[in-house]
């Protein structure tokens, strides 16, 4: 083996739920025979109507005279100007911007957006741009300003002690076994030691989402100090939309909106897109040039159609929210009826994205443990404590939880919430 360096041997381990998830593949290839109900999926379900789309979209490109422009020629780093101007075009129209893709006669200055290859990328970019150790070797750190967050934060940093997040604020209603984060301003610092905010709206794994409000709190508190803050929209309006309260998408001189077409349907692809101010937009852009040249091009190309034929917004908010949204339903429902009463057991308010939250407080084992409880009766959650990256120091309430994917069908969903209450009886009756 190779000597690696400190950012190889930084990038070669595998973290939060990726660890998690080799232990799950593990136990399903091992599983010799018994059924399990794998409730700890990220990838989106295939729905048929969504999958027509891309079909019809692909088929159009096959058809057109674009295609070999398309798929046998690099392009700009920036993204595939067509895809550029359906965006632009769709984001001035529907949140009366004034956004500019491509920029007139070419000028830097006006270029608000870049399309790069999944969003995953784009929080790499922005973490070790603005992120990390700067020439004159201070460290600024990548701030998560609400805890638990999107573990893929948790591996962006090449300089993992830049990451830093902040514990929530916790909003509890006992009678409805229901709860809710929320930031906790008396504690979140953004100085001049901060290189750049990130938060997910609609969250993974809480489904959360952050107020109008609130965002712009966190962006008030960040422009003092010019810093830019990402906001993971990756399950967003307009597309996929999977948000079951009201949102506005938020823009202004620091956001950098970061959208991802993943949960729409097309993961495959790898498209992510930003919006922002054209200098950090060139900042990012010149990154990813040196990293990847650029996203898919048969992907932007598909993309494109979709966004300008207005099918992809009418398809998220038509199709993809009302089948996720019902299924978080049937959940919450289930475990209304099962779970004890008496129990302080919490589900977090389920205001979006493609997964519910569970907290027991007081669980007497750790969430590890109760992974391997649940696997016993054919469960697989994903314990919650791989949800916490930058959270330092120790808070019993990150081995109470557990995030419950909403991709499986309703009747695995209503079978597994059944098991999961028998197992949290029998754990605290063993206490
Ligand atoms: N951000 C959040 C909150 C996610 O849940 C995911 C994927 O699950 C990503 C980013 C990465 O998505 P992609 O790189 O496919 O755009």
């Amino acid at each position: 083996n190779p000597a690696l360096s400190q950012f190889g041997t930084q990038m070669s381990q595998l973290t939060g739920v990726r660890a998690i998830m080799k232990d799950i593949i593990e136990t399903l290839k091992n599983s010799a025979g018994k059924e399990f109900i794998n409730l700890s999926a990220g990838n989106p379900v295939i729905l048929p109507e969504v999958e027509q789309l891309w079909r019809d979209c692909t088929a159009d490109l096959l058809a057109s005279k674009e295609y070999g422009e398309v798929v046998c020629r690099y392009g700009s780093s920036q993204g595939y100007a067509p895809l550029i101007e359906a965006v632009v075009q769709d984001f001035n129209q529907r949140y009366g911007l004034s956004i500019s893709g491509l920029g007139k006669a070419k000028a830097l200055r006006d270029r608000n957006i870049l399309i790069t290859p999944g969003s995953q990328s784009l929080y790499f970019y922005g973490a070790n741009a603005f992120g990390g150790y700067t020439t004159d070797g201070d460290l600024r750190q990548v701030v998560l300003p609400l805890s638990p967050d999107y573990t893929g934060y948790g591996g962006v940093s090449l300089t993992p002690e830049a990451l830093i997040a902040y514990k929530p604020k916790l909003e509890i209603n006992q009678k409805n076994h229901r709860f809710k984060y929320r930031p906790d301003f008396s504690q979140l610092e953004i100085t001049e030691q901060t290189g750049c905010v990130i938060f997910s709206r609609p969250c993974n794994p809480t489904g959360n989402v952050l107020t109008d409000e609130e965002v712009s709190k966190i962006a008030t508190l960040a422009k003092k100090q010019d810093v830019p803050v990402l906001i993971d929209s990756a399950y967003a309006p307009p597309f996929p939309a999977l948000n079951f309260t009201e949102m506005n998408p938020q823009f202004g001189d620091n956001i950098i909106h970061c959208m991802s077409l993943s949960k729409a349907g097309l993961p495959g692809e790898r498209i992510g897109i930003a919006i922002g101010d054209p200098n950090l937009i060139q900042i990012l852009e010149s990154f990813q040039t040196n990293a990847a040249i650029h996203s898919s091009r048969y992907g932007q190309a598909i993309a494109s159609r979709a966004i300008n034929s207005g099918r992809l917004a009418e398809i998220s908010t038509e199709i993809i929210r009302p089948h996720y949204q019902h299924k978080l339903e049937v959940l919450a429902a289930t475990l209304d009826k099962e779970m004890p009463n008496d129990l302080p057991w919490y589900l977090h308010q389920g205001e979006g994205a493609i997964f519910a939250w569970l907290w027991i407080k007081d669980l007497p084992i750790s969430d590890w443990e109760f992974y391997q409880e649940l696997k016993e009766v054919g469960v697989i959650a994903v314990p919650g404590s791989t949800f916490f990256p930058g959270l330092k120091g120790a808070w019993k309430h990150k081995q109470e939880c557990l995030r419950i994917s909403l991709t499986a069908t309703e009747s695995e969903i209503v079978t597994a919430m059944q098991k999961l209450a028998q197992v949290t009886k029998s754990v605290i009756s063993k206490q």
